[in-house]
């Protein structure tokens, strides 16, 4: 399915809004719809997680910036999660997506351990990567890449039976 990723975030900060109270997460999108073809209520999932992290991970009243860029030359879509949190040990990095795994830097909030292993998965059967970049004590940046047609791809399947 054909999702629009500007509808998907909406989506999603209404999901976390109220978990969210006092701190400011500003969205930037691009001014035209952005289409990434996948399942909607699993990339909604992915995207609940690392918004949730950036939340739990960060200050009240620090600011969460969600940035959406398209990189035209590998139609690539990166959406990429900022937060002025804990921020990720370098040693970390990597490990932080395996289960179970979570790092001694915020061992001050609970959790699993689960949820970007999870998105790993959901990201990867999409054909998409998934990154985490960080500066220590400054904050931590999430970039979820995904492959992505305009929606015009979709124009010459149709009447073919092929698209639903
Ligand atoms: P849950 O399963 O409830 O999501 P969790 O948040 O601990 O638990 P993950 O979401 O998989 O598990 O994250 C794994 C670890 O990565 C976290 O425990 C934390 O150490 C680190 N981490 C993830 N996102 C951030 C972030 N935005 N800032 C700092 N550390 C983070
Ligand atoms: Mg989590």
């Amino acid at each position: 399915k054909w999702c629009d990723v500007g509808d998907m975030i909406s989506v999603v900060l209404k999901q976390v809004r109220e978990f969210s109270k006092h701190r400011s997460i500003r969205v930037d999108l691009p001014d035209q719809p952005l289409f990434i073809c996948g399942d909607e209520v699993l990339l909604e999932q992915v995207l609940i997680n690392v918004v949730s992290n950036a939340i739990k991970y960060s200050p009240d009243y620090s600011e969460i910036v969600i940035t959406v860029t398209r990189d035209e030359r590998n139609a690539t879509l990166i959406i990429v999660v900022a937060d002025n949190g804990v921020g990720i040990p370098d040693a970390d990095k990597e490990r932080i997506f395996e289960k179970f795994y979570r790092s001694e830097s915020s061992r001050h909030v609970t959790g699993t351990g689960l949820g970007l292993a999870i998105c790993k998965g959901i990201v990867e059967v999409h054909g998409g990567t998934i990154g985490a970049d960080s500066n220590p004590g400054g904050g931590t940046r999430m970039s979820i890449s995904l492959p992505m047609e305009a929606p015009e791809a979709l124009f010459p399947y149709r009447g073919q039976g092929e698209v639903e």
